[in-house]
């Protein structure tokens, strides 16, 4: 059930318009990583989750993140207003300004219309927390950036205040994720091959002054369990015939040794 009170979850000030601020600031209303995004993909997550708990947490940030596209747009609205009258201002986006009357729409900042394409919602609840991780940390770095370009300091504060809820999100949903007790590799139920989840394929080869310089090294490729194979495409058998001689006993090599690749 839903209910509309008629406050704002934070109270929007803005000392002087700008309407080509407020064009960017469409892009928390009505794009990829905004408010309306956010709200309907943890609102539909929650009514596809069987998980009363993790449930409870996704209509709850749902629902917060509703309150955040009334703030947004309250925002966006006051920046985008003199548009409708001056003829100056108009010229900032001539869609908003002559199709929308300086109003807000379910657009993006460059006038692209809202789409449901924007949802990660998978039915699989660890791989919709994750989705939903990402999708607060975009969120998160699109208002550092809206914030960096305005001077207002009624904007500043509503966007501060709307940024860092977005950081309180990506922590609830991380011990969300947590709380399930699953491994970080373990997805869904199907386990992946034993002789294949530990191979690293060095597939991006070169050396100091090349561009992008020598092959880098680090825990995703050394260590522990990983097997190095150095530019499988130059070898002699696909991946799929060594897989299946390892897969065998017939190779056992931790280390593929190192070859000279063609230029
Ligand atoms: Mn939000
Ligand atoms: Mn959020």
């Amino acid at each position: 059930m839903y209910h509309h009170v008629k406050k704002l979850m934070f109270t929007v000030d803005v000392g002087t318009p700008d309407p080509r601020f407020g064009n960017m600031l469409l892009e928390q209303f009505g794009g990829a990583n905004g408010e309306l995004a956010a709200a309907m993909q943890y609102s539909i997550q929650g009514i596809n989750c069987d998980d009363p708990a993790i449930r409870d947490l996704l209509m709850d940030i749902g629902t917060e993140e509703l309150s955040h596209l009334e703030v947004i747009g309250a925002l966006a609205r006051m920046h985008l207003k003199p548009m409708k009258t001056d003829r100056e201002a108009a010229e900032a986006d001539p869609l908003v300004a002559i199709a929308g009357g300086g109003g807000v729409t379910l657009c993006n900042s460059m006038g692209n219309a809202w789409t449901a394409d924007y949802l990660k919602i998978t039915g699989e609840l660890d791989v919709d927390l994750r989705s939903n991780i990402a999708a607060e940390a975009r969120a998160k770095i699109v208002y550092e950036r809206l914030i960096n370009f305005t001077d207002d300091a009624g904007t500043k504060d509503a966007l501060q205040f709307l940024m860092t809820r977005e950081i309180t999100h990506l922590k609830a949903f991380t011990l969300g994720l947590e709380s399930l007790g699953k491994h970080y590799l373990s997805i869904g139920q199907i386990p992946p091959s034993k002789e294949v989840v530990n191979l690293y394929f060095n597939d991006s080869t070169g050396e100091d002054g090349d561009d992008g310089a020598a092959d880098a090294t680090g825990p995703w490729n050394e260590g522990d369990d990983w097997e190095v194979c150095d530019s499988p495409a130059f070898e002699p058998t696909t991946r799929q015939d060594s897989v299946r001689a390892k897969s065998n006993g017939k190779v056992g090599a931790k280390k593929a040794p190192k070859k000279a690749v063609p230029k």
